[in-house]
């Protein structure tokens, strides 16, 4: 489901290359990146350091120019593989990641360089723009969602770009997902229910029942308590986010009885393998709106209001 938003996109590449980062040996064009939140914070300066000056765009789909094929890039870009996280399969967590978009440059250009570790086979049931928010909506979600284990009732706080993929997937595993949105907005609920939320509601409202495991997808720190006291004993509420704001003080009786809260950071090539090779087979129907490159500072500012519907995308390279 692919929505354009005032036209094609420009006449841009981008690049692929392998190995270490300024050791590139491959060029690739990049056909769509994703304009998701971290996109978003590094414009807004929340994150803290930056590579400066910096080509943005975290989520990339490109074409290997050496062989054609087309290659995914998500947002941990490179790792160095030998520290105590990488020895552990943990290479979400290497002491010396650097990330697409962030630290290397991203897909809002001609070429990038990618390390081929981290350039995943897409689908080929997804167009690139389609494919571009399986890259890090999905993946960050598909690893939120195994932390919420066996859990068969999920609450998603937020309904972006990474539940809407998220709700499928539950869905398909045969969880009950019961959805929160910003307070009136009905357009969102009625997109929750569209994609299989058997519940879809305000963030400020009571559910019936009680939530096994709930990911807070939204960087708003009051949910924590709110859906720690939506939680059945035992449960797990996984932040999903790279950045939240403060999370309130909360009485010790919401985390009591064996809760867990708990953050999940960036993907794993597992993860990465897994879920693309899950997403065809649910399938996972991702909602686009493209932006053509020219218009980047649209994308951002319609992501802000939240009137985007699934995800942005821009695309970047139909190249002449
Ligand atoms: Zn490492």
């Amino acid at each position: 489901m692919t929505r354009a938003r005032n036209g094609s996109g420009g006449s841009a590449q981008a690049a692929c290359g392998h190995g270490r980062p300024g050791a590139g040996a491959g060029r690739r064009r990049t056909l769509a990146s994703g304009a998701g939140l971290r996109r978003l914070h590094i414009v807004d300066g929340e994150l803290a350091h930056p590579k400066l000056p910096l080509v943005l765009g975290h989520q990339i789909v490109g074409e290997v120019v050496a062989d054609g094929r087309r290659v995914g890039v998500p947002w941990l870009g490179w790792t160095d593989g030998e520290c105590r996280y990488c020895r552990a399969d943990l290479e979400n967590l290497c002491e010396h990641a650097r990330f697409t978009g962030y630290d290397r440059d991203g897909g809002y250009a001609e070429y990038t360089v990618a390390d081929e570790r981290y350039c995943f086979v897409v689908p080929e049931e997804y167009s690139d723009d389609e494919a571009a928010p399986l890259l890090c909506a999905g993946l960050i979600g598909y690893r939120a969602l195994r932390f919420a284990a066996d859990a068969e009732r999920l609450g998603l706080y937020g309904f972006g770009a990474s539940a809407h993929i998220i709700v499928q997937v539950a869905r398909h595993e045969g969880r009950r997902v019961f959805a929160f949105t910003r307070p009136g907005d009905s357009d969102g609920q009625s997109f929750a229910r569209q994609l299989g939320a058997e519940w879809a509601g305000g963030s400020d409202e009571l559910l019936p029942e009680e939530l096994d495991a709930a990911i807070i997808f939204a960087p708003a720190g009051e949910l924590v308590p709110a859906a720690l006291r939506a939680a059945a004993k035992g449960a797990t509420v996984v932040c999903a986010g790279i950045h939240m704001s403060d999370i309130p003080s909360f009485p010790y009786e919401l985390l009591w009885e064996e809760r867990v809260l708990r953050s999940v950071a960036n993907l794993t090539r597992s993860d990465a393998e897994e879920f693309l090779a899950l997403a065809p087979q649910v399938p996972v129907r991702t909602e686009v709106e493209t932006f053509p490159l020219e218009q980047a500072n649209e994308a951002l500012s319609s992501l802000r209001a939240g009137d985007v519907r699934g995800a942005a995308v821009l695309a970047v390279a139909r190249v002449v």
